[in-house]
């Protein structure tokens, strides 16, 4: 007889913890098509209400580690470091990150996902370069670690299977909210592959998934623990994601500002972060102090070998190379220009980051239901930070669409998500905390 799930969920509903054994069991037979949606939905369900304890997130993570093969790194010849974000608005760290960490001598390996909802996706914005391949098998990465310290590929069925088929389900049923399953889910990914280094980038904001720093504190607490259950080096920063993190919001624009941002020639948020985070890597994997390490890294961007680390990136993965040199020659860009004009005097006080990312995403820069297909030529340059003085009048950024009606559309939607008054506000910091765990 095939096992009977409502003894689970009825555990889970009364708010009782549900027993190793039966989460393993459980997360199996739904990944095999033995549970069906509806039995694991109401689990989930019950898990968002009544939580998970650091016993069940473990159990849940190593279930889901499980369902799949494993990537042994072995000697690549460098500390290999993997960077994962909690997803943000014009957050393209993961872009300038890698190839900043090769040229640093380390290398990073990267396992990205899609964008969903107001948040974007690693693997859309490099599938904005022209013949960039997001699909490699284990050896290819492997090799290209070794070779050039720097791959970023699309999550395969091989890896996590089971975390793709319960995290499609939570989108679809309104379960991604959960620290416990958050935890899991992103710490299966990081353990199944083997790095030095785990180093996440929380975000904290109104355009990340936890919205205050309570949440954002809890998510790393959860996933810490779940590294020391595991013997596994982590780290984790809490960023700031109360606004778009970078100036581009959309997959070619992101691409051309972190190309910019890789040669030298654009300072500003994303270009601190990316050092910040590289150096952190930096400082924790070979043991220099982190104030040198700052330096080194501030020096590969303006040496020509973060970029010469991106290109071989690009060249190793069947991109065009061009991108690195002339990104707008190669990058496809929209038919559309509509340029945002603020209609206030005053300072920005707010921006509602959600509300900018999912604009971008109704223009067709992102998907609201897994699955859609998007446009890498659209997209929200959106110029001024919380802090910044604006006129009215000025142009504060501009919107690149297909028509100039989606274009003027998007361009009242960004000025509703901002907030701007007479008085000053300072900039929110960029890093809220910080925390390592040995493993
Ligand atoms: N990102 C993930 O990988 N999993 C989640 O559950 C939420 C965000």
């Amino acid at each position: 007889m095939s096992w009977d799930p409502r003894g689970a969920i009825g555990t889970k509903r009364a708010g009782k913890r549900v027993p190793d054994a039966d989460l393993e069991r459980l997360v199996h037979a739904y990944a095999a098509g033995a549970v069906g949606d509806g039995p694991m939905a109401a689990f989930l369900m019950a898990c968002v209400i009544q939580g998970l304890d650091a016993d069940e997130t473990a159990a849940m993570t190593r279930a889901f580690v499980a369902s799949g093969r494993t990537m042994t790194l072995g000697d690549l010849g460098r500390p290999v470091v993997d960077k994962h974000s909690t997803g943000g608005v014009g957050d393209a760290v993961s872009l300038v990150f890698a190839p900043l960490v090769a040229a640093l001598g380390l290398a990073c390996v990267k396992v990205s996902g899609r964008g969903l909802g107001h948040t974007g996706g690693t693997i859309d914005k490099l599938e904005a370069i022209p013949g960039f391949r997001v699909e490699l098998d284990i050896a290819s990465m492997r090799r290209q670690a070794a070779d050039i310290g720097c791959v970023i590929a699309s999550q395969t069925a091989q890896l996590v299977p089971a975390d793709g088929v319960v995290y499609a389900l939570r989108d679809a049923t309104a379960t991604v909210r959960s620290i416990p399953l958050i935890a899991a889910s992103v710490m299966a990914k990081k353990l199944a592959i083997g790095s030095d280094l785990i180093l996440l980038d929380v975000k904290a904001g109104s355009g990340a998934f936890m919205t205050d720093l309570t949440d954002a504190g809890e998510l790393v607490a959860a996933c810490l623990a779940i590294a020391r259950g595991a013997h596994r080096a982590t780290a984790a920063a809490i960023t700031d994601m109360s606004q778009p993190l970078g100036t581009t919001i959309g997959n070619a624009l992101e691409i051309g500002e972190a190309v910019e941002v890789l040669r030298g020639e654009r300072a500003g948020r994303l270009r601190d972060l990316s050092v910040w985070l590289a150096a952190r890597a930096l400082a924790r994997l070979t043991g220099i102090g982190f104030p040198a390490a700052t330096e080194r890294a501030v020096a590969c961007l303006g040496n020509g070998t973060a970029i010469e680390a991106f290109r071989a990136m690009v060249v190793a993965q069947g991109g065009d190379p061009a991108v690195a040199e002339t990104p707008w020659s190669v990058l496809a860009s929209a038919p559309v220009q509509v340029p945002v004009v603020s209609d206030r005097d005053g300072f920005l006080t707010r921006t509602d980051a959600a509300g900018i990312g999912e604009a971008a995403a109704v223009l067709g820069a992102g998907r609201r239901h897994k699955g859609e297909s998007i446009d890498p030529a659209v997209g929200i340059v959106l110029t001024p930070k919380v802090g910044d003085r604006i006129e009215r009048g000025s142009p504060i950024g501009s919107v690149h669409a297909r028509d100039q009606d989606r274009g003027r559309t998007t361009a009242a939607a960004i000025l509703h998500a901002l907030t701007i008054e007479a008085e000053a506000v300072e900039p929110p910091p960029l890093v809220y905390g910080w925390s390592e765990e040995v493993g």
